[in-house]
């Protein structure tokens, strides 16, 4: 049978607000709810299809979905509703259904609600934070990190009962874990399940608690976990290892653990993206005449030809000197960028050598390219009156 629109099972507009929609949805609930319309057989299935289009359009993000999708939206990967069941619904919404509430609490709350929960459960995410070394997260590295966690006790294998002594079937609820209560109501007959109270859902009892974990199955513990850091993260980096968070409960898996990884600043190198950018002081002479020079990399020291007339800012390129590509191959350029040092400390020998020099120039001993930007600056300060 196809499944028929959401809008139309509401009978709603397209374009109804929210209060529309749970308006016509209270409404229809009251009339089609099962246990009011014994004698309709289609009242239960109309019922539900009733609560699966009012859980799709009163939740603005799904609603959006089904606007764009239509069913497709919630499909499964077999053509099975992505929601799952009904039962499997979250009926958390409904506490404001004023004077319906009683009615549904009796009918979801106590079995169908609560019951999934008392299944296998996967254990919580657990984070933790790692700070690495530049050349560390250049290369990528294995690193120990210590993280407190629950897990499975190790003495009763997570049954909560002292090895060797019994554990029984919960003679309260036969080992299924739930118990059925009848109630009368003004609707009529209504079939209440409920957790068993006696063993919480486990369905089975146990005489003697483990002196391990004292009964909770579970045991506090810092384990040490080595986290294989890729060569190319950067500050900021999540890396996940699975099944290394919290225990499970009731036999689910465990969770997983998420590291952040913080970078150390290089005392020499900047980072941006896999490129490595670094500020190299040259003198002077070295910048006016060109000279090869020594220049430290992650790989060690490589040497570097500056040409002679060099500026100072400018940026040399050492190809495949950089960082290594988290995502891809090969490595990033690290960028070299100099800068030209002003001769200090000059003996009057030196002095009288540069005045010299100057005097070579001519009257200006200005650059010669930068006289529009000089020109610029004495227009700026006339300009102030001095
Ligand atoms: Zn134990
Ligand atoms: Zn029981």
């Amino acid at each position: 049978m196809a499944k028929r629109d959401y809008y139309e099972v509401l009978g709603v507009d397209r374009n109804a607000s929210e209060a529309e929609i749970k308006k016509a949805y209270r409404r229809l609930a009251r009339k089609y709810h099962p246990d009011v319309n014994k004698d309709d057989p289609n009242a239960a299935e109309k019922f539900k299809e009733i609560n699966e289009a009012y859980r799709v359009l009163s939740d603005e993000n799904l609603r959006r979905q089904y606007d764009q999708f239509g069913h497709a939206a919630f499909e499964g990967p077999n053509g099975t509703g992505g929601f799952g069941d009904f039962r499997d619904f979250d009926f958390g919404g409904f506490g404001d259904f004023d004077g319906f509430g009683d009615l549904f609490d009796m009918f979801f709350g106590g079995g169908m609600g609560r019951q999934r929960h008392r299944g296998p459960q996967r254990g919580a995410d657990l984070h933790v934070n790692l700070q690495i070394e530049f050349e560390e997260a250049a290369f990528g590295v294995e690193k120990e990190v210590e993280v407190p966690r629950t897990e499975t006790c190790p003495h009763c294998g997570g049954n909560r009962a002292e090895p060797g002594t019994p554990i029984h079937t919960c003679p309260e609820c036969n080992g299924t874990g739930q118990v059925q209560r009848v109630q009368q109501t003004a609707f009529g007959r209504f079939v209440n399940v409920r957790t068993c109270p006696r063993c919480g859902g486990e369905g089975r009892t146990i005489e003697t608690k483990c002196t391990r974990c004292g009964g909770t199955g579970q045991v506090r513990r810092v384990r040490r976990i080595n986290v294989k850091v890729p060569a190319g993260v950067d500050d900021g980096f999540r890396l996940r290892v699975p099944g290394e968070g919290e225990a499970g409960t009731r036999g689910g898996p465990p969770g997983d653990l998420y590291v952040f990884i913080t970078v150390k600043p290089h005392e020499f190198f900047r980072r941006q993206g896999d490129d490595v950018y670094l500020e190299f002081p040259i003198s002077f002479v070295q910048a006016a005449l060109g000279d090869e020079i020594e220049v430290p990399t992650l790989d060690g020291k490589v040497k570097l030809r500056i040409p002679e007339g060099t500026q100072t800012g400018t940026s040399f390129r050492l190809k495949g000197k950089g960082v290594v590509r988290l995502r891809g191959y090969g490595r990033g350029d690290q960028h070299v960028i100099v800068k030209v040092q002003t001769p200090t400390n000059l003996t009057p020998k030196q002095k009288e050598a540069l005045r010299k020099w100057g005097e070579s120039l001519g009257e200006s001993v200005r650059p010669q390219q930068d006289k529009g930007f000089f020109g610029r600056v004495k227009e700026a300060f006339d300009g102030l009156g001095r």
